[in-house]
């Protein structure tokens, strides 16, 4: 299996191939097709299996598409939420490395440093956004950032969202986001109270376990 097998697009492939990527990891082949058909998808992966390119690749690609058919707006499309800094900053490296030739535009907030710059950064439009729950929250009660456009959802991590005290505030942002929109959910583990909001967000999601 290869990429172009997947059907992707050529700005992406150009630069899965001068990331050096030869072929998809087993998550990467199980999830981005039904992705790319518009599914919601559950995922038990840890980090090292290529989870993040399962989501970002196929996101990059539907806004691409979706892109020549809407009149360009500065609206929020799609969100990643993940547990810690490190995690959103990687994320948001890895739409800057696939996304590199699609003109897609991304942003990634996270606590512990002046809201300063990632607001300036907001103000001029974005597609995707990568967040921290605690800043995400923040940023939204001072008005800077709307979920209401959001046609795509990633919850990352949900596990270590859990350990870490965030499921709250994970709950709290998800009852902003629109009620018709694509959810893709990924935890290593599955314990039962990640196991019970799976079921209460996905639609018929498709399973993949790595
Ligand atoms: P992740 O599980 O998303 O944290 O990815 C783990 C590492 O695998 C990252 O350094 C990626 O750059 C790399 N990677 C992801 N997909 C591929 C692929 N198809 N071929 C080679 N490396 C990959």
């Amino acid at each position: 299996m290869n990429f172009k097998e997947l059907h992707l697009i050529e700005p992406i492939l150009k630069a899965l191939e001068s990331e050096g990527y030869t072929s998809p990891t087993p998550i990467q082949e199980q999830a981005i097709p039904d992705v790319l058909k518009g599914k919601d998808l559950l995922g038990c992966a840890q980090t090292g299996t290529g989870k993040t390119a399962a989501f970002a690749i196929p996101i990059l690609q539907n806004l691409f598409l979706q892109r020549n058919h809407e009149v360009e707006n500065n609206n929020i499309k799609a969100l990643i939420l993940t547990p810690t800094r490190e995690l959103a900053i990687q994320i948001d490296e890895s739409f800057a490395a696939y996304g590199k030739h699609t003109g897609i535009r991304h942003a990634v907030i996270f606590g512990g440093v002046s809201q300063f710059h990632q607001t300036n950064q907001l103000r001029q439009g974005i597609d995707v956004l990568i967040a921290t729950p605690g800043r995400l929250l923040d940023l939204i009660s001072q008005r800077f950032i709307s979920l209401q456009y959001i046609k795509m959802f990633v919850l990352d991590e949900a596990d270590r969202m859990l350990d870490m005290g965030f499921i709250n505030d994970v709950k709290k942002i998800i009852a902003r986001l629109p009620v018709k929109r694509q959810t893709l959910f990924f935890s290593a583990t599955m314990p039962p109270e990640i196991s019970k909001l799976s079921s209460s967000i996905l639609t018929n999601p498709v399973r993949v376990e790595v």
